[in-house]
């Protein structure tokens, strides 16, 4: 059975009542999945639940790492634009990405490490 965004959102209300924070997005995978199975055999991605649990409100706390640059927002999936920064010379120089549909940020030639997630 596929579930649908208010499950997924509820059950991820249920890991947060127990933990306030929750230190990545295998850990938060591993307890939604848990409690959406209480009733039902329920699938579904670490990916969507992120993406629901940063729709909903959930603060959602971003650890990045020197990596392969990505071009799409891991929330909403938005292509990302540059952030521009003006240099002591006036001149513009991009220092990171932005997603203008959530406003995910994230530095120049960097790429997700870690998903904190929090009440
Ligand atoms: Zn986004």
């Amino acid at each position: 059975m596929r579930a649908t965004d208010p499950e997924i959102l509820n059950a991820i209300k249920k890991v947060l009542q127990e933990d306030t924070v929750i230190h990545s997005q295998n850990e938060l995978f591993e307890k939604v999945t848990k409690k959406l199975s209480e009733t039902d055999e329920v699938r579904v991605s670490a990916e969507r639940i992120r993406r629901v649990a940063k729709k909903y409100g959930v603060r959602v706390q971003v650890h990045s790492r020197k990596g392969r640059e990505i071009k799409t927002c891991p929330f909403c999936g938005k292509e990302l634009q540059d952030i521009l920064s003006q240099d002591l010379f006036g001149r513009s120089t991009t220092i990171g990405k932005l997603c203008k549909n959530c406003k995910f940020e994230i530095g120049l030639g960097r790429s997700p490490a870690r998903y904190i997630f929090r009440r």
